[in-house]
């Protein structure tokens, strides 16, 4: 089976596409006339997935919830993304695109960053392999996961605070292309999702795709079934969700959630659901949907968790959404930290608030009683007990 994939000039469907400013082109397209071939030598494949296994802790459990099994009435399982080194699934691709660099002799390494985990994420591998990382940072965001911003300092990153619009991560994106329009020849920018200019969502889905081989696998061992029922997954840009989907795309036995931020609610202006809310146009250098008014000016987005908090989303899902084969639901900042709270108090993991949108759709989700349901739980909270903290202080 052929693989799922944009075609030669990055688009999936409409959507997609590459557009830049023109100083950025020949570093453009010098990833996408070589990241395939990088990708495909023994020599990547081989330190890619000793990497995977020995550092990041490849592969991640697939943890049978009987708690939440029990409540929703369906067999709930729980890929532990959270488990991997750095707390996220984002080190699955910071890893693969700083070996990609590295073949590219490009010693500088940019990032952009929300919550912080990519940040981390390419920090931690730029520390591994001896890189230089600067991240930009909304400064909005810097205070929300200031423990995250701390983490990257210590790992020898410089951090840079984005003050535009609304100083998070959409901001931290348009200074990190500025910085590499300024430097664009010895510096890599490292996208930490399926969005950007083609060949980035390609490569990041690429990269994030072990993660629904892991599920397959996993799934055939401890239920001897071929496939899942049914795969949940948060968006923010959608790489942790392409990653849980990628092997399921063309399964039509298989049901693929998901899940956006919905902030204080689809109608409140305050929100993150991009794909319900968005529509066509252009951000970061790909044709996807946004959230934009009527003169095609972006929204400023809103979500209680800075890792969704974005007004776009790739462009494979735009074109999956549009073709049916993923369902798009929303969950409220509030319903996510309940749910948070609750995966906490039942299972004794403290879930990313991104994941935790996850968890909150369980109760929404009709499945039958032997339907194996797989959560992708994307990311661990300690980065969110501020926020958790607050929330449950109020509340009482
Ligand atoms: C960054 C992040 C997300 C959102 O990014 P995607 O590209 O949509 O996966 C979700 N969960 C966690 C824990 C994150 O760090």
């Amino acid at each position: 089976m052929e693989r799922f994939k944009p075609d030669a000039r990055g688009y999936y469907g409409a959507y997609g596409g590459a557009f830049i400013p023109e100083m950025l082109l020949p570093n453009v397209a010098e990833l996408q006339a070589n990241y395939l071939s990088i990708i495909n030598t023994e020599s990547f494949r081989e330190a890619f997935h000793k990497l995977l296994r020995d550092y990041v802790g490849r592969p991640t459990p697939l943890f049978y919830s009987d708690n939440l099994s029990k409540r929703y009435h369906t067999q709930v399982l729980l890929k532990r993304e959270d488990l991997c080194h750095t707390g996220a699934h984002k080190i699955n691709n910071t890893i693969g695109q700083l070996l990609i660099a590295k073949h590219l002799n490009k010693q500088r390494i940019i990032a952009e960053t929300g919550a912080g985990q990519h940040g981390v994420a390419t920090a931690t591998a730029c520390a591994l392999m001896g890189m230089e990382c600067t991240v930009f940072m909304g400064s909005v965001d810097m205070q929300r996961q200031a423990h995250n911003v701390e983490r990257m300092r210590m790992l020898g990153a410089q951090v840079i605070p984005a003050e535009s619009g609304s100083k998070t991560l959409k901001d931290a994106t348009n200074e990190a292309i500025r910085e590499w329009i300024r430097h664009p020849k010895d510096t890599h920018y490292v996208i930490g999702s399926v969005v950007g200019p083609h060949p980035y969502p390609d490569m990041v889905a690429l990269f994030q795709s072990v993660i629904s081989e892991e599920i397959g696998k996993q799934v055939q061992e401890q239920f001897g079934k071929a496939h899942p029922d049914v795969v949940i997954a948060c968006v923010g840009g959608g790489s942790n969700a392409i990653g849980a989907f990628y092997h399921f795309i063309d399964n039509e036995h298989t049901r693929l959630i998901a899940v956006e931020a919905g902030g204080m609610g689809l109608e409140s202006g305050k929100t993150a659901a991009s794909i319900a809310l968005g529509r066509k146009g252009i951000i970061h250098g790909s044709k996807t949907y946004l959230m934009q008014t009527d003169d095609g000016q972006i929204v400023e987005p809103h979500s209680i968790s800075a890792g969704l908090d974005y007004p776009g989303i790739g462009p494979a899902h735009a074109y999956l959404r549009d073709t049916n084969k993923i369902e798009v639901v929303s969950i409220t900042d509030e319903a996510a930290l309940k749910a948070g709270l609750m995966l906490t108090r039942t299972d004794g993991i403290i879930p990313a608030l991104e994941s935790a949108h996850t968890i909150a759709y369980l109760e929404h989700l009709q499945a039958g009683p032997d339907d194996v349901v797989v959560v992708n739980l994307s990311g661990r909270g300690d980065k969110d007990l501020i926020t958790y903290q607050n929330y449950f202080n109020h509340e009482q």
